[in-house]
């Protein structure tokens, strides 16, 4: 049995909503962890404890992308006892250079008590260690700036601590479905996995959306957004992505809208088709991986020619982001190599061969009422495929 101590980031500024927000937490927890060996899930003030009986390995990773876990670390429990202490700071510092080969070493202490009754305070605490420490291991050095090893104690009430050597950083954040649903429209591009992970790191829900228009483009680009949302199926608990048949739209507005606005009428019906789609999954906003003139579709005229098919906002979290900037965000999440395989887009079919850049509304309304946009959405919404994705269980996944 492994004890991890998980601290939280911005749920502990919740106020009179924090055991709603811990809760969930805890939940999300569960649920991620749900097949790697079981564990044993509490919480202290402050901080959420898990007891695991199987491989430290594959729950440290799920760790590290649920949305809301600021750090946390793997720590032995002690009692208050100065000399238990001693002994466990001792005992961590020797692991430490044994699995690092080293004699020697520059190391600090940091206590933190919650527990005022605690007879030191921190100060005192981490001296008093500190000082054991030496008397045993005289080649060692103190450095409070850059430590090679940093002991952490935490003085819990109740005649409890925990000791610890590093913190393991999480996602940060929300706990997923503390924000409410979005409908996340995801392409098989670099930006909006992106976008759809920066939505789920504020707590929101993501379901996502993807209009696929089979047999214009093939089998892979449909399987390329199923691996994106299996891989992004790290940071909710449990996903839900609607992939929509697109082609039968498309040809309808090749054949009777104007060659130009052709790109710009795509996005239009996307949102119409979102809108529709919005009640029957609770979706409070759509979510994309715009950002202004990235390319030559995302003037703000554009953008604006898209957004004022719906009423609720349209979250774009890339919005002012450079291309450079999405790329890092991609890798660090683990999406990119799959967004990179070069598998077409819808909107690359009937592409116009000079596509508007200065769209105007009014210009969008008058082809748009050359379409019968009422049963275009309602028979496309009778073929729409729903996939789930359970937390990804398998042991394999996290490791
Ligand atoms: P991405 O890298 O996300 O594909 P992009 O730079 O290729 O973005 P566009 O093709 O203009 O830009 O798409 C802008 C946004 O429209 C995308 O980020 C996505 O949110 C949405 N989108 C584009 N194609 C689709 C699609 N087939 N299904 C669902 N949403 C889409
Ligand atoms: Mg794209």
């Amino acid at each position: 049995m492994q004890q991890i101590v998980i601290r939280y980031s911005e749920v502990g500024l919740k106020g009179n909503n924090r055991h709603w927000f811990e809760n969930l937490l805890m939940r999300n927890i569960k649920a991620h962890l749900s097949a790697l060996g079981g564990c044993q899930i509490s919480k202290i003030h402050g901080r959420i404890i898990l007891q695991i009986e199987g491989e430290l390995q594959p729950v440290s990773t799920a760790l590290q992308h649920i949305p809301g876990i600021a750090n946390f670390s793997v720590t032995v429990a002690a009692d208050h006892e100065i000399d238990t202490l001693a002994a466990e700071s001792l005992a961590l510092i020797r692991k430490y250079l044994e699995s690092n080969r080293q004699t020697s070493a520059t190391f600090k202490m940091i206590a933190r008590r919650s527990d005022k009754s605690f007879p030191m305070n921190s100060m005192q605490l981490s001296a008093e260690l500190g000082g054991r420490i030496l008397e045993e291991l005289p080649d060692l050095k103190v450095d409070l700036h850059h430590p090679q090893i940093e002991v952490g104690i935490e003085i819990w009430p109740k005649n409890r601590s925990i000791l610890y050597l590093d913190k393991t950083p999480g996602q940060g954040g929300l706990p997923s479905g503390s924000a409410g649903k979005v409908l996340s429209l995801i392409s098989g591009g670099i930006d909006s996995p992106v976008a759809s992970w920066f939505m789920m790191k504020r707590g929101c829900t993501a379901v996502y959306l993807h209009f696929h228009s089979f047999p214009f483009v093939g089998e892979q680009s449909r399987q390329k957004v199923i691996d994106l949302v299996t891989h992004l199926s790290r940071y909710q608990p449990e996903s839900t992505l609607l992939i929509v048949p697109f082609s039968d739209i498309q040809k309808e507005i090749k054949a009777k809208c104007s060659e130009k606005n052709r790109t710009i009428l795509y996005r239009r019906m996307m949102y119409h088709i979102g809108e529709r789609l919005r009640e029957r999954y609770k979706a409070l906003a759509f979510v994309t991986g715009e950002a202004v003139g990235q390319v030559a579709s995302q003037t703000l005229e554009n953008l604006n020619c898209t957004a004022t098919v719906t009423t609720v906002p349209v979250l774009r979290p890339l919005i002012g982001m450079e291309k450079a900037e999405i790329i890092n965000w991609a890798k660090k999440i683990g999406t990119y190599n799959i967004s990179i395989q070069p598998f077409p887009d819808c909107c690359t079919v009937f592409q116009p061969r000079k596509p508007e850049i200065h769209g105007q509304v009014h210009s969008m309304e008058v082809d748009e009422a050359k379409l019968d946009v009422e049963q275009l959405s309602a028979d496309t919404i009778e073929n729409i495929e729903v996939l789930t994705f359970k937390t990804q269980i398998q042991e394999k996944f996290w490791t």
